[in-house]
């Protein structure tokens, strides 16, 4: 059965199947139509599932889903469609969602440091929250959107943070605080929160908590000058690969318990976030071609230092597969935070000899490896590999160099969990002529 949402088709399956058997089927899809283009599968159900998690888990905290980490249409869509907010960062953001029938109100414009142009976009459409850091950013406001409400991003005044730090680039520092909220006020301009960002992937929940207890201090500082501090933005960060969900878990804890310390219920004010990679990292999985291998018997290789392994040795082979999808696709991490992908192989015979191999992208520059060294049994060319754990910073960080192409997208999600979310009449597909 299909259902059909933003244009693009769902294909909703009753029966749970694991992610290698629907990797197979589309290999299959593929060897028939003769096809090498590589794809990308997006189980839009697991999505649904983070978001519910998030809202058991979290349930004094907001999600604004964080646009640029993925921004693919069905994945907005549904997050809309289940009551998700959005943090989006420039004008085109901030029009993607707007155009999917967001409201204004359910959007952060959460960049300190904003295209004029943009700003006045977002004047102009009624987009009003959003971040800041410094002065200078003030006197923009000042003359393009004076009644915007105003959100003070702080610097992380803490030993701990995620892997992924953004304090070189924003973030008002502490000593900073005050001659900031000082020329808000004379500007007479309306701060109402603070926010902060822990650093994307964060596995260390002390770092919520230090930052939420420094925030309630900037929250102290701002209601001091007459500021009606009413919103708390505890950011991004959150893991979402598929093995983090017990870490989710211990990091909802810490964040309520230091929410309930810090932050007290109380009537009027509002706590939100920005997950980007928790809603998205696991929903995805790519699959892709070996385009070329070569056997070799001498790879330098940076990982060998002071393991003992002589390359010199021409005993010692070890494989180089290269695949149609690398760092200036799908993989950019590996280059970015120095991410580790992990390369996933369909045979399932469990005795078959392993090789050292590394796989590389198809452009011409050597930076151009998604894996450095792993074991994999022998593959031939126009065999297939696939990469779990490929939502988050992926698609949306697509380049263009070297002929670089986007994978085929292939949405789907569990018939009970789609209908959860949506009556079977209103998405359902009725073939490509209809063009309702
Ligand atoms: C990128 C970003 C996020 C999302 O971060 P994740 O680590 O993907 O959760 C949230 N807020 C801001 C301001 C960001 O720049």
């Amino acid at each position: 059965m299909q259902a059909s949402i933003e244009g693009e088709i769902v294909t909703l399956h009753t029966h749970s199947s694991s992610t290698a058997d629907l990797v197979n089927e589309q290999v299959n899809i593929a060897r028939k139509e003769e096809s090498e283009k590589h794809f990308c599968l997006c189980n839009l159900g697991d999505i649904i599932h983070k978001y519910q998690r998030w809202t058991t888990l979290l349930p004094r905290v907001k999600p604004f889903y964080a646009v640029k980490c993925n921004e693919e249409l069905p994945v907005l869509k549904v997050l809309a469609d289940l009551g998700a907010s959005f943090d989006c960062a420039c004008k085109h953001e901030i029009e993607k969602v707007l155009n999917i029938g967001v409201t204004p109100a359910r959007v952060i414009y959460a960049q300190p440091c904003k295209q004029p142009s943009m700003l006045k976009f977002a004047e102009q459409k009624g987009v009003d929250k959003m971040t800041f850091d410094n002065v200078e950013e003030l006197y923009k406001v000042k003359k393009i959107f004076p009644t915007a409400r105003l959100v003070l991003r702080i610097m992380i005044d803490s030993e701990y943070k995620g892997n992924q730090d953004f304090s070189s680039k924003y973030g008002c520092h502490p000593l900073d605080v005050p001659t900031v909220l000082e020329t808000a006020k004379e500007l007479n301009l309306n701060v109402v929160g603070v926010s902060f960002h822990v650093g994307s992937n964060c596995y260390d929940s002390r770092a919520f908590s230090a930052a939420i207890q420094q925030s309630r201090q900037v929250f102290d500082t701002g209601a001091g000058l007459g500021f009606n501090m009413t919103l708390l933005d505890i950011g991004g960060g959150f893991p979402g690969q598929l093995d983090t969900g017990t870490k989710f878990q211990q990091i909802a804890d810490v964040v309520n318990s230091s929410l309930d310390t810090h932050f007290p219920c109380n009537e009027g004010l509002e706590i939100i976030a920005e997950p980007g990679r928790y809603m998205v990292a696991s929903a995805f999985t790519i699959g892709v071609n070996i385009i070329a291998k070569r056997i070799v018997s001498h790879r330098p290789n940076k990982q060998d230092k002071g393991t003992g392994i002589n390359r010199n040795d021409p005993t010692v082979k070890s494989i180089m597969y290269y695949v149609n999808d690398g760092v200036y696709g799908s993989f950019l991490s590996k280059l970015s935070v120095d991410r580790k992908y992990e390369a996933k192989s369909l045979k399932t015979d469990q005795d078959a000899a392993l090789y050292e191999s590394s796989v590389w992208g198809p452009s011409c520059d050597s930076v151009d490896c998604i894996v450095d060294s792993t074991l994999l049994p022998a593959h031939d060319v126009g065999e297939w590999l696939y990469f779990p754990d490929m939502g988050a910073y992926t698609l949306s960080s697509h380049t263009k160099f070297n002929g670089m192409e986007e994978p085929k997208l292939i949405y789907y999600c569990q018939t009970d969990t789609w209908n959860r979310l949506y009556s079977e009449k209103s998405y359902q597909y009725n073939g490509p002529n209809n063009t309702t």
